[in-house]
């Protein structure tokens, strides 16, 4: 790709991706139609890249903050440029829809982040001067950054990975899922018509690829965002380097619906939190409690409200829900409800997807008057089915929430904000919303607590951790 080409349209920019015939097929998740062909990267390829990029970090580190800002600007202006085409193509290779907050939301968010991340003051931090002691912190850069994405918002956790390793002056390779791996390479090919060569590259393959990576001495850092099972196999192999994480992992996110709350006010903000992506969220809410007072009302606006929400193949404009975007996955939610259905929980809606038909669809699904320890309540189904369990005290869902290994995102849904400030402070994740679940802004640290991984994204402390402090003391 040369610095002048643009990449406006979807024929011009999977014509750049494609790797033709040779290549790994990959397929529409909606209707199983071919997208295109993915490179297949080897371990060899991936110590190749990390090579160029430690060479091309050091110009790259050489520019001003305010130069390297400009390149991250104007990349935000291609990808915007590239919009339609980047929204169609993780559409159609992740299978969310174009519309809802979907695909182009998600092409969006790209450009967004690339400038926000930009926005962020970081000058030096003078922490000690007394005539005596003269002591101030800078950030200087890591050099190479990994970068490893999961496949539910690809070229998003993408650049929330690549946006502050690249303003910091780190060089990145990226290594995105073996599922999405074409929206991953058409994103980094529009922002190579910007950036200078070698600064930002991208490497296709299975785990073997991924766990290279994570051993080349050469990478200072991962950033990773996947399952607590890879992070924690990524803290083993990363140990002998001594290389710094960020470990964004799953989660099990709780809302805790209090009695004062309006049932039909907060339903749709409920769905969305829920239903975000088709569940595929790593901060969706995953395991609902509500108060018993308003338990019924809560699930029949609930019901209500997620009737009337079209699942369908992503190019349907009129979409706003999509297909699971891989069989593993469509079997984890099927075999949850299966056993939800199997304990005697009552389906308010959906839970019988139908197999014969084409695409890993699984219908929207609301499970009530479900056990507390069900499986479905208990392990992170990743896709749309949520269990609605009752409660009486307070306490008891407090503790409900907190009593997993992970921490990710929660909720309290409340009339009355500083009740909700209270019982926000006593719940054990690294995000808390009020009224609304699973909102990120670029300007707000987000991370998680427990077994969802330790560092945060974004804002000034996701800046800082994509570089290392230096304190200059005299
Ligand atoms: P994984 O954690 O397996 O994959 C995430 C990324 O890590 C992929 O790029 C993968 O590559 C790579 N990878 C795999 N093995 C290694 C390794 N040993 N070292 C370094 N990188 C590696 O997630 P899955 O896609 O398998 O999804 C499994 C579960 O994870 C889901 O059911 C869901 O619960 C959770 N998940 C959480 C997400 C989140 O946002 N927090 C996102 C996606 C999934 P490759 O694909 O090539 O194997």
């Amino acid at each position: 790709m040369t610095q002048t080409q643009t990449l406006n349209t979807y024929a011009d920019l999977l014509a750049a991706i494609d790797a033709g015939e040779s290549g790994r097929a990959i397929h529409d998740p909606a209707t199983g139609e071919l997208v295109g062909h993915a490179p297949e990267h080897t371990v060899d390829d991936l110590h190749r890249a990390v090579d160029t990029a430690v060479e091309k970090q050091r110009d790259w580190a050489k520019l001003t903050d305010a130069e390297r800002c400009e390149y991250l600007n104007r990349a935000a202006d291609a990808v915007e440029a590239a919009g339609e085409a980047l929204a169609e193509l993780v559409s159609r290779e992740q299978g969310k829809p174009l519309n809802g907050p979907g695909a182009r939301f998600e092409a969006g968010a790209c450009a967004t982040w690339l400038r926000v991340t930009c926005s962020h003051d970081l000058s030096e931090e003078t922490v000690v001067d007394d005539g005596e002691t003269r002591a101030v912190v800078n950030y200087r850069p890591i050099g190479v950054v990994g970068a490893i994405g999961p496949w539910n918002w690809p070229m998003m956790i993408t650049v929330w990975q690549i946006a502050p390793a690249l303003r910091m002056g780190n060089a990145v390779v990226v290594k995105p899922s073996e599922y999405t791996p074409l929206s991953v390479l058409g994103l980094v090919e529009v922002l190579n018509t910007v950036l200078p060569e070698g600064v930002l590259q991208v490497v296709v393959g299975g785990g073997d690829v991924g766990a290279a990576l994570s051993t080349n001495e050469q990478v200072g850092k991962i950033m990773f965002t996947g399952s607590t099972a890879t992070g924690r196999k990524i803290a083993e192999s990363s140990a002998a380097s001594v290389k710094r994480l960020t470990l964004e992992l799953g989660g099990n996110d709780a809302g805790i619906v209090l009695e004062d709350a309006d049932p039909r006010e907060i339903a749709e903000n409920l769905f969305w939190g829920a239903f975000i992506n088709t569940g595929q969220t790593c901060a969706a809410l995953k395991r609902l409690y509500v108060h018993d007072s308003i338990y019924d009302a809560v699930c029949e606006e609930l019901t209500k409200l997620a009737e009337q929400m079209p699942m369908g193949v992503g190019m349907d404009e009129q979409n706003v829900l999509g297909p699971l975007q891989n069989q593993m996955q469509f079997d984890i939610v099927d075999r949850l409800v299966k056993e939800a259905k199997a304990s005697g929980a009552k389906v308010l809606l959906g839970g019988d997807p139908d197999y014969d038909a084409p695409g890993y669809f699984f219908p929207t699904t609301l499970i009530a008057d479900i056990d507390a320890d069900n499986p479905l309540v208990v392990e992170e189904q990743f896709g749309p089915a949520l269990p609605i369990v009752r409660y009486t005290d307070v306490e008891e869902a407090i503790a409900q929430a907190n009593k997993l290994n992970v921490g990710l995102g929660a909720s309290v849904w409340s009339a009355d904000l500083e009740r909700a400030r209270e019982v926000a402070a006593r719940i054990e994740a690294g995000t808390v919303w009020i009224n609304s679940h699973g909102g990120v802004d670029p300007r707000v640290p987000f991370g998680g607590i427990k077994q969802s991984g330790y560092g945060v994204e974004f804002g000034v402390a996701g800046l800082k951790g994509l570089g290392v402090p230096q304190v200059i003391n005299g």
